[in-house]
């Protein structure tokens, strides 16, 4: 609630607040508490996984899978549940992991580690994101 109680603060001084918790923008004052109150939107309110970019995605063992996309994470997200559902392994390192273990994917706590769009980007970030994460269950040289 201190943040909160800061960004409110800001607000009232038509400030321009950018946090992990809020995003607020307010460009002259409001007449009421419920305006003001709809300029604080919690950020996983915008887009959430409705993006391109490079993500991971946690296991129950403590590793993870990082990956990229050029469409949505949503969507990626949904294609490697539909690869262990239907078991194809050969076509999602999340898949395979999950099922060659047994071990329970949790796509619930999927995070965005770098929000682009850019083919290379995506690629040299993904690269990177691996290499600077030494628990995950990627495919060595496959970024699928
Ligand atoms: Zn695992």
């Amino acid at each position: 609630m201190r943040d909160f109680t800061m960004s409110v603060c800001l607000l009232f001084a038509g400030a321009v607040v950018t946090d992990r918790r809020f995003c607020v923008r307010l460009v002259g004052g409001h007449e009421n508490d419920d305006q003001k109150q709809n300029l604080l939107r919690p950020v996983k309110d915008n887009l959430g996984l409705r993006t391109p970019g490079v993500y991971k995605i946690p296991c129950e063992c403590g590793k993870c899978y990082i990956g990229q996309t050029g469409r949505t994470i949503m969507e990626r997200c949904k294609k490697h549940q539909s690869c262990m559902r239907l078991y194809y392994p050969d076509k999602s390192a999340v898949a395979q992991h999950s099922l060659e273990t047994g071990h329970k994917i949790d796509f619930s706590a999927t995070s965005i580690l770098d929000k682009t769009s850019g083919y290379w980007d995506l690629v040299i970030k993904e690269a990177i994101e691996i290499q600077l994460d030494g628990n995950n269950f990627n495919r060595d040289g496959v970024y699928s």
